[in-house]
Formats: structure tokens, C-alpha cells, sequence
């Protein structure tokens, strides 16, 4: 499932592919995804030039020249491939690697000025593409209540020990909690709190200073990683598909039940157990 990371390479590749081209035609195969496509979408895009590519958490946002935003979310298994008719070739934007569209997937696609497309792939259609008017933006339902971005300076010492006091939720929901900071999903709450020592089932009111210092440092440093390790292989989308180095190769603990904690010195037994249904791995020895 795409996380902060992940969207934020979806972004930058978009930036550099689709920003300031104009919307040529809209085709859409199938408008049920997670909510329908209105009726009026492709009405209100059409003939558009795209002016802003934006992310806020796990969202994408695509600002029109008539002030409307298109709303983007992956979902679990969205992707957006961008093609260029010049390049006879699919350009993946999505961090994950695989070998193969299958078009039975493809959901939409936008066809821009100068022959470049971008086609939305979604298996499991938990993903969706909205509009939101203008001036609405604040007030759109998915982005209204959702906690500081963990890469801006609001997410600080200040804020996140503020926000602890009065919360009895263990670390790792608290950390999973996008009114708290968003974008934040179980991969990498995992990998942060190996990184900063802490057990994920700690009650977070109980966190030390030092401790809370080193998950802001730590997840500042993760995400930090994680989209240079994804933006590093945008350069290889134009034609090679395959196991650039990327961050699913650097976890931690994520998946790693059973095996030695990575950490220098530690050796401790990495312990796969469940927390709010989601799997949550954490080192015995280093995270007490
Ligand atoms: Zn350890």
C-alpha cells in the first residue's frame, strides 16, 4: 500500500511529466472505484492546463486553471503510468516495481497536449479521483482534519510532546493516527520505532523527551530515505523495470519476524505480533 513515500515519488515524477500540459480528453472505463466519478468530471477537466501538482499526506493534487482540484489516491494498489507517444514507451510513476500493466485495470486515462497520457491502474479499486470546487479545498472532507506533514517543521518536539500528554493509545496507533501526523502508514511506523528504541506497544504518554525526539529525528530520516531510494529509480522508468535498489531491500524490521535486528551491536530477535489488526515487528532486545 502506497504511504507518504511513495505518493511523494508518484508526485515528483508527475511534476516533471504532466505539469503545465493541458487536458486533451478524458476516457473513462470504469467510474467505480472506491466513490463513483461524477457525471460532470470530464466536463470540468477537459480543455484544462494543469498548474500545481501537490501532495497533502497520501493524496495527490492536481490544480486546474478554472481553480478546481483533481483529487487523487491510490488506494491499495493504484498506480498512474504515464506514456509518451515520442518515447513509444509506458513511464511508470509508481514506486513499487512490476513487469506489467494489465489493462484490464485501467481505470481512466487523461490524453495531454503533446501525445502524453496518464492511465490510472487500480486492482483492487480502493483508490479514487475526485474534483474539488474552488476555494473548497480547506474544507474537502479527506483533508480537513488531517495532523501536520511529517516532513514540516510543525512536526516537531513541541507539537508531538503536547500531543502525547493526553493520549492513552500505544505509540505505534499513535504514530498510525493521521489526525495526529499524516501520511504515516504501518511500514514505515514500523521501521521508525526500531530506529528510535522504542516498543511499539508503549503507551505514548509514557514516551521520555529523548525518546520523542528520536521518532520526529527518526521519521524525518525514514521518509527522508525512503523517497530518495523511490526518486532515485524514477530515472531508470523509462525503460528498465527490476530490482534497482529501493527501500523495500533496506527494512529494518518490517517483515522480518524471526530474523536478527540489524541495528549495530543489537542482535536481538526481531517478534512479529498484531496491534490494531496491523502486523507490527519490533526487535525484543532494543525496543524493551
Ligand atoms: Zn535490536
Amino acid at each position: 500500500m502506497p504511504e507518504l513515500p511513495e505518493v511523494e515519488v508518484v508526485r515528483r515524477s508527475l511534476q516533471s511529466f504532466i505539469n503545465g500540459l493541458k487536458i486533451k480528453k478524458v476516457t473513462i472505463f470504469n467510474r467505480n472505484l472506491r466513490y463513483k466519478i461524477k457525471r460532470n468530471f470530464e466536463r470540468i477537466i477537459e480543455h484544462q492546463k494543469i498548474i500545481f501538482i501537490k501532495r497533502r499526506s497520501k493524496f495527490l493534487l492536481l490544480g486546474l486553471e478554472n481553480n478546481f482540484t483533481i483529487l487523487i489516491h491510490l488506494g491499495m494498489t493504484g498506480k498512474i503510468f504515464i506514456s509518451k507517444e515520442n518515447l513509444k514507451k509506458i513511464l511508470k510513476t509508481s514506486f513499487y516495481f512490476d513487469n506489467e500493466i494489465n489493462k484490464k485495470h485501467n481505470h481512466f486515462i487523461i490524453q495531454f497536449n503533446n501525445k502524453v497520457k496518464l492511465i490510472y491502474n487500480d486492482v483492487r479499486k480502493f483508490g479514487f479521483i475526485k474534483l474539488i470546487s474552488p476555494n473548497h479545498r480547506h474544507l474537502n472532507n479527506h483533508l480537513q482534519n488531517l495532523g501536520p506533514e511529517p516532513l514540516n517543521s510543525e512536526f516537531n518536539y513541541i507539537y508531538l510532546n503536547k500531543k502525547i500528554r493526553n493520549i492513552k493509545k500505544n505509540t505505534k496507533s499513535l504514530l498510525m493516527d493521521q489526525k495526529i501526523v499524516s501520511g504515516l502508514g504501518n511500514i514505515y511506523v514500523n521501521e521508525i520505532l526500531n530506529l528510535s528504541s522504542v516498543n511499539p506497544k508503549k503507551i505514548s504518554k509514557n514516551l521520555s523527551p529523548l525518546e520523542t525526539k528520536k521518532i520526529i529525528r527518526n521519521t524525518k530520516i525514514t521518509l527522508k530515505k525512503a523517497i530518495s531510494l523511490g526518486g532515485s529509480s524514477i530515472r531508470d522508468f523509462k525503460g528498465v523495470y527490476g530490482n534497482n535498489g529501493n527501500f523495500q531491500q533496506n527494512f529494518m524490521v518490517y517483515n522480518r519476524s524471526d530474523q536478527m535486528c540489524k541495528k549495530p551491536g543489537c542482535r536481538g530477535l526481531i517478534k512479529k505480533i498484531y496491534i490494531s489488526n496491523r502486523s507490527t515487528f519490533y526487535c525484543l532486545k532494543c525496543q524493551k
